[in-house]
Order: C-alpha cells, then structure tokens, then sequence
C-alpha cells in the first residue's frame, strides 16, 4: 500500500537503517544520504521516510512531504554550500533512469552543470 514500508525496497531498508548509508541529514518525514555513485562533488538524495514509487506518487499521496522533500533539498545545497547554482532532479520512470522505486530527490552541485541534461 502507498506510504506503508516495502520489505524489498532498498531505500525503505536505509530508512529503518537496515542498509548502511552516509545520512546528511533527517526530518520527521524525510531522510537524507549521500548517492552511493555520485556524479557531482555534491551528490545527496533526499527520500521521503514513507514508500511512493516516484515523485508523482509522492505529491498524489502526500503532497505535504513532498513539499518537506523540497525544502530539504534546499537545505542540502545550503549545507554544501551549492546555493550558486545546484539541480534538483526526480528521475521518473525506467526511460528516464529510474533505478530505484521509492521516490528519491538527487541534489547535485558543486560543479558546472549543462542544461539540456543528458
Ligand atoms: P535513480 O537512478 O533511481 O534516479 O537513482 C537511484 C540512485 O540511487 C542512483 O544514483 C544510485 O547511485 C543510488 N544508489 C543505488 N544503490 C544505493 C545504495 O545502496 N546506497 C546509496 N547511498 N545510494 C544508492
């Protein structure tokens, strides 16, 4: 069920600290970790604790955490000190490289970053 805990869903498993991960930072519905694979001198992803499969589920579900998740996006950038320029990315569906089924905010910066994106 939408926002219940996914026994196979491995970022449910870094929420109950089943999985190990570089925490950064964590609010009352959202957890942040550093991405395990980063492609940027900052590269931090921000779920929420709840299980949606991606970011339009999230905001259908629950459009007060998704709106956490952004806040705390900014945040990250702010405690990276990327506020010059960072990119908040919600990769939707397998075509656009969704890996990971539990909706998930990358936030990269700290470098130079091209538009359009890849
Ligand atoms: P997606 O491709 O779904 O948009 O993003 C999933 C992200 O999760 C990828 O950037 C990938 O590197 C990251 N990732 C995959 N497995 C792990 C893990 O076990 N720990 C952490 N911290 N990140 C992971």
């Amino acid at each position: 069920m939408a926002g219940e805990p996914q026994s196979d869903c491995l970022f449910c498993k870094i929420v109950a600290r089943e999985v190990p991960a570089t925490i950064v930072r964590e609010s009352e519905t959202t957890l942040a970790f550093r991405d395990i694979n980063p492609q940027a001198p900052t590269h931090v992803l921000v779920i929420p604790k709840a299980h949606y499969q991606d970011a339009a589920a999230l905001a259908a579900g629950a459009p007060d955490v998704a709106v956490d998740v952004l806040r705390e996006a900014g945040q990250v950038a702010a405690d990276e000190k990327a506020e010059a320029g960072y990119r908040i990315v919600f990769n939707t569906g397998a075509g656009a490289g969704q890996t990971v089924w539990h909706a998930h905010a990358h936030v990269l910066g700290g470098r130079g970053l091209n538009w359009p994106p890849g």
